[in-house]
């Protein structure tokens, strides 16, 4: 029946401190209030304080339209409250007549239907057989008990409201298949409607304020409109419905305070504290209980919710108007003829209360909100009565603990000391960044000066110089290198410096790729190998720069005159060094043997001159 749009919504939590049955919820995951549409009453409550107006009934006004534009036979049937809406309209005739011009057939008094109903009341009350009744006019009324006193149910009284004792009326009157469109303040009897069907059905129920959107879009005005008499049956006493102990004088029901059988009430606070205590003493209280919710002159159906008194003098002046035309022959007449028709109804039990949370959870909720007796003072700002029952209803997860004002506050508190805190920290994080960033800067200068002196160190060698990775890709390599390989590398390298990313495959044969490979698998250098690479000569050194990962080879290309006679010089004193080595040994060897046959020679001798 309500709704909420995001769109519009503060979250200021009005509606959930101000709904009377606790079905708007927030919690935690989605601050943004949500409406439980099961446990609503239609109060309009929050329609009517949400500052933003993010809060929304359901509309009939296109419903009305579509029913409008059809050829069925249309009938409204107004309640009385409509005096207090349109005090602009100067006669209620004229009004009658705009609401025709909609292209309705018949408009008739809902009043008429609130006399049979008082008449029906005055009945029961008269023999009510030990049982104590809850008037069951008001639709918020009878929703409260269905949903939060479902015990009470047998106690309401059982008949239909008045917006469904008119339609079973009109419907006697103009048959069956008419269309009923009802006008009226409250928006619950948009649900009430939705529950009735058959000679019970109303199709359609606008409000005042969709009924004047409805004449603006349809240009009806009064200055266009002759005059028109609502349709029989006309209203009695019933057109002071609307005000406070309206019914119980339609219904001539004894109001002496000393005698009467029914106590009456009215408003929000009087009605939930009523009906608690009926159930609690109604077998010692002994009396009937009229109850309305105050909608009728003050709901969201209503344009203005204000001047309850003017409102009321409105509808009194208006029910003073209509009885100058009453006769009461003929209302007595249409009552014998209508009270016939079946107007009772039955109630069923719709439990939506809440089952109360264990103890453990009631305390955790107020250790929360840091709960301490002398500190909470049960300010009621949160629309609890006490801190312990807001406790209770987030115990439920209906309320979140921000709804509490000593929360948010010492809550802000917190957060600002919290910032405080971030912040100092913040600041020497900064700090400490700033230190780390330029000691970062200047260790990537130095790293980009010493590349830049290995790159030059690089370039003057004359040794072909290729570092590559497990892939083979040049990771680096000079410009000798490129020389050595000739043809397109030394055009490339102009391009891409240093042949960075090229594939060592397409540049060498199988067997070089094959010892580089061996290299990174192996992580085992491979030193001064000859090795044929097209009409070259190439000496090759490899070695591991890196486990398993990055290669690096030093070639060079034994063709190159000043490699030639480097390389010839270091052979050549190899082999002389190799040479000189021998002779030492040969030498040795020599010398080791003339001193040995000069010891066998002397022996020799000796042992001759012993013979001798
Ligand atoms: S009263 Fe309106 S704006 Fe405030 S929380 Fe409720 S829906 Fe949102
Ligand atoms: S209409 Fe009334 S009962 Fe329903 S959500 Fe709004 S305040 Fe609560």
């Amino acid at each position: 029946m309500v709704s909420i749009n995001p769109d519009k919504c503060t979250s200021c939590y009005t509606c959930v401190r101000i709904c009377p049955v606790k079905a708007i919820s927030v919690n935690i995951k989605n601050p943004q209030p949500e409406i439980q549409p099961e446990r609503c009453i239609g109060c309009g409550d929050c329609i009517k304080m949400c500052v933003p107006g993010a809060i929304y009934y359901r509309s009939g006004i296109e419903q009305a339209k579509q029913l409008l534009a059809t050829k069925a036979k249309k009938v409204a049937i107004v309640s009385p409250s409509i005096s207090a809406e349109f005090d602009d309209i100067t006669d209620y005739r004229k009004f009658v007549q705009m609401i025709k011009s909609l292209n309705i057939d018949h408009v008739n008094e809902v009043s008429f239907a609130v006399d049979i109903l008082a008449y029906k009341y005055l009945s029961l009350f008269g023999d009510f057989k030990g049982r104590y009744y809850i008037t069951s006019c008001d639709p918020v009324v009878v929703s409260f008990v269905e949903k939060y006193h479902p015990n009470l149910v047998n106690n309401l009284t059982p008949f239909v409201p008045p917006m469904i004792a008119m339609s079973k009326i009109v419907h006697k009157k103009y048959g069956d298949d008419i269309k009923v469109i009802y006008i009226g303040p409250d928006i619950a009897s948009k649900d009430v409607a939705l529950k009735f069907s058959g000679s019970s059905k109303v199709d359609v129920v606008l409000t005042f304020p969709e009924l004047r959107q409805l004449f603006k879009e349809m240009h009806i005005e009064e200055n266009n409109v002759e005059f028109s008499e609502f349709d029989p049956p006309l209203g009695y006493k019933g057109s002071l419905y609307p005000i406070r102990n309206g019914f119980i004088q339609a219904a001539d029901i004894d109001e002496n305070l000393l005698t009467s059988m029914v106590i009456s009430v009215e408003g929000k606070k009087e009605m939930l504290e009523s009906i608690d205590e009926f159930e609690d003493n109604v077998k010692v209280i002994h009396r009937h209980l009229h109850v309305t919710y105050g909608n009728s002159l003050a709901g969201p159906g209503i344009t203005d919710k204000g001047n309850q008194l003017f409102k009321e003098h409105l509808v009194i002046k208006y029910a003073n108007k209509r009885l100058m035309n009453f006769y009461r022959a003929e209302w007595y007449h249409n009552l014998q003829e209508y009270i016939t028709i079946d107007y009772n109804r039955q109630f069923e039990p719709n439990n939506q209360r809440l089952p109360d949370p264990p103890v453990a959870k009631v305390a955790e909720a107020l250790k929360t909100l840091n709960w301490k007796p002398g500190r909470h003072s049960d300010c009621g700002q949160c629309g609890y009565a006490s801190c312990r029952d807001f406790a209770i209803d987030m115990a439920k997860g209906i309320v979140i603990p921000e709804m509490c004002a000593t929360f948010a506050i010492s809550n802000s508190k917190y957060y600002s000391d919290t910032l405080k805190e971030l912040n100092e920290k913040l600041t020497e994080t900064r700090k400490a960044l700033k230190e780390t960033e330029d000691k970062v800067e200047s260790e990537h200068n130095a790293a980009t000066q010493a590349l830049e002196l290995t790159d030059a160190m690089l370039e003057k060698l004359r040794a072909g110089i290729v570092i590559v990775d497990y892939k083979l890709k040049i990771i680096k390599s000079n410009s000798t290198f490129c020389t050595i390989l000739g043809g397109d590398a030394e055009e490339i390298n102009e391009v891409i410096p240093g042949l960075a990313g090229a594939d060592l495959n397409k540049l060498f044969t199988e067997d070089i790729c094959n010892l580089f490979d061996y290299v990174l698998k192996n992580s085992e250098s491979i030193d001064g190998r000859d090795v044929r690479h097209g009409e070259s000569l190439l000496n090759i050194s490899i070695f591991p720069i890196r486990e398993n990962q990055v290669a690096g080879g030093i070639i060079r290309d034994m063709r190159a005159p000043e490699v030639q006679r480097a390389e010839v010089t270091r052979r050549v004193s190899e082999v002389i060094d190799k040479n000189l080595e021998m002779v030492q040994k040969i030498g040795f060897l020599l010398g080791e043997s003339a001193a040995d046959i000069e010891k066998m020679l002397n022996s020799v001798i000796q042992i001759y001159n012993e013979k001798k």
